[in-house]
């Protein structure tokens, strides 16, 4: 890029520093491989993350990999909410399809955490001092101006001018990924035409543990235990409806509520902010360029239904840290074509079938015409006759990572 000043040299640049690219950066480092993180948002909004309503489904494969780059000791046992099984309504039947862990199972189908914790605790671990440890470099508040590959690295030119020369270039920085666009790599976009709030509700009846999926007519409900009396209430309904319901006073509000939950749980208050997303699906085209690669949401960005984005992501980055510390053990480039188009294959297997069922799950149940409404009756009775199909969901979410 013709500057004079010698660049920062680092094995690894990362663009986003939330969840996935803070865990992406200390698995990096714990094999020694040195990371630079660039996000543009402050190292304050870092530290002490907003609350975004997000509570994020922990799978035991998740678990597993948070513990093993030191980000899950982090989590206080407050913040850590066992989910013990998931029912799926439809209508106004009261017959579930109910998926839990087998009999002989003490362990939760997963385990609900604030994603605010998430990132608080993923930031804390990153900036631990780590003996085994590679460095970190932090660079927020900047985002990336520009970007060159050549043959011996990638050549970037940050916001404030600085110069940055990296082996590999990581995109984790969300699903409308700049970083992406800038690589060239196009990507198939669903804008789904709905918004998803979520709020966290008291109510004076208990819930059993379980996670509660509703598909009404008109409208999605779920409901996420977050303690005895108090859940985490997502409704997805058309943009314009959402805007009703946010312009309602407070105590309109709590009464709309309890009114979609068909008073189940008793009269419902509001114990937290609402938080509202429109919804969008992200598939990217490619997950690896030369010297570049896509993780987290700006690979897949998923649809919140299924409660898949981040345990996704964190499978990704798991899978990616990997061959790049095989390689580096063996003294081979940790950015080569051979290893980029390893973790491609890999990742892709393992979100494709995921991705597609959640966009027909989604597209099932929000689909009002008579033959879905009759398609989804037998979809769940059939789910739940045929106990292989609960048992395939709840391993899913069971099985243990870090296996690499
Ligand atoms: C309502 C809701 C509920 C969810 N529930 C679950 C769940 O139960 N289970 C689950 O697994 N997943 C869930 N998810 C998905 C999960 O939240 C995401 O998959 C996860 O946050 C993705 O993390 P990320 O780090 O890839 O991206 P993000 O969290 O989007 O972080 C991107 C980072 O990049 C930075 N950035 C963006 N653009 C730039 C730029 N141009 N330059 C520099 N920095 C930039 C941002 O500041 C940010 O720090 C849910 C999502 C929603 C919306």
């Amino acid at each position: 890029m013709g500057d004079s000043v010698s660049p920062t040299g680092v094995d690894v640049a990362i663009v986003g520093a939330g969840p996935i690219g803070l865990c992406f950066a200390k698995a990096l480092s714990r094999r020694g491989i040195s990371a630079m993180l660039i996000d543009r948002q402050p190292r304050g909004a870092m530290s002490d993350p907003g609350n975004d309503g997000r509570e994020i489904a922990l799978t035991r494969a998740s678990r597993d990999i948070l513990e093993a780059l030191d980000v899950w000791p982090r989590v206080p046992d407050a913040e850590r909410a066992p989910m013990r099984a998931a029912r799926v309504f439809d209508g106004e039947s009261l017959f579930a399809m109910q998926i839990a862990p087998g009999a002989a199972s003490d362990d939760p189908l997963a385990c609900l955490v604030p994603n605010r914790v998430i990132r608080r605790a993923a930031y804390q671990a990153a900036t631990a001092t780590d003996s085994v440890g590679a460095e970190i470099l932090w660079r927020d508040g900047r985002e990336i101006e520009r970007h060159e590959t050549t043959d011996a690295g990638v050549e970037l030119r940050l916001g404030d001018g600085e110069s940055v020369r990296a082996e590999l270039l990581v995109a984790a920085d969300g699903r409308f990924s700049a970083t992406r666009r800038s690589m060239g790599t196009p990507a198939h976009t669903f804008q789904h035409g709905q918004h998803m709030l979520v709020c966290r509700m008291q109510h004076e009846e208990p819930h059993d543990q379980s996670a509660w999926e509703w598909f009404g007519h008109g409208q999605t409900l779920a409901l996420l235990p977050v303690s005895e009396f108090c859940s985490s209430v997502v409704l997805t309904l058309p943009p314009a409806e959402m805007e009703a319901l946010m312009a309602l006073s407070e105590g309109d509000f709590n009464a709309d509520i309890t009114r979609r939950f068909a008073h189940r749980l008793g009269p419902m208050t509001r114990a937290a902010e609402p938080h509202r997303y429109p919804l969008a699906s992200v598939y990217a085209e490619r997950f690896v360029g030369p010297r570049q690669a896509l993780i987290g949401d700006a690979a897949v960005g998923m649809h919140p239904v299924t409660a898949h984005g981040f345990n996704l992501g964190l499978q990704g980055l798991w899978r990616l840290v990997s061959l790049i510390g095989e390689a580096r053990s063996a003294g081979q480039p940790i950015a080569s074509r051979d290893l980029l188009k390893r973790y491609q294959r890999e990742q892709r297997l393992a979100t494709g079938p995921l991705f597609a069922a959640t966009m027909a799950i989604v597209g099932l149940y929000t689909d009002d015409r008579p033959p879905a409404r009759l398609l989804r009756k037998a979809v769940l009775r059939a789910g739940s006759a045929a106990w292989p199909v609960r048992r395939l969901i709840a391993g899913h979410l069971m099985r243990a990572g870090g296996d690499r």
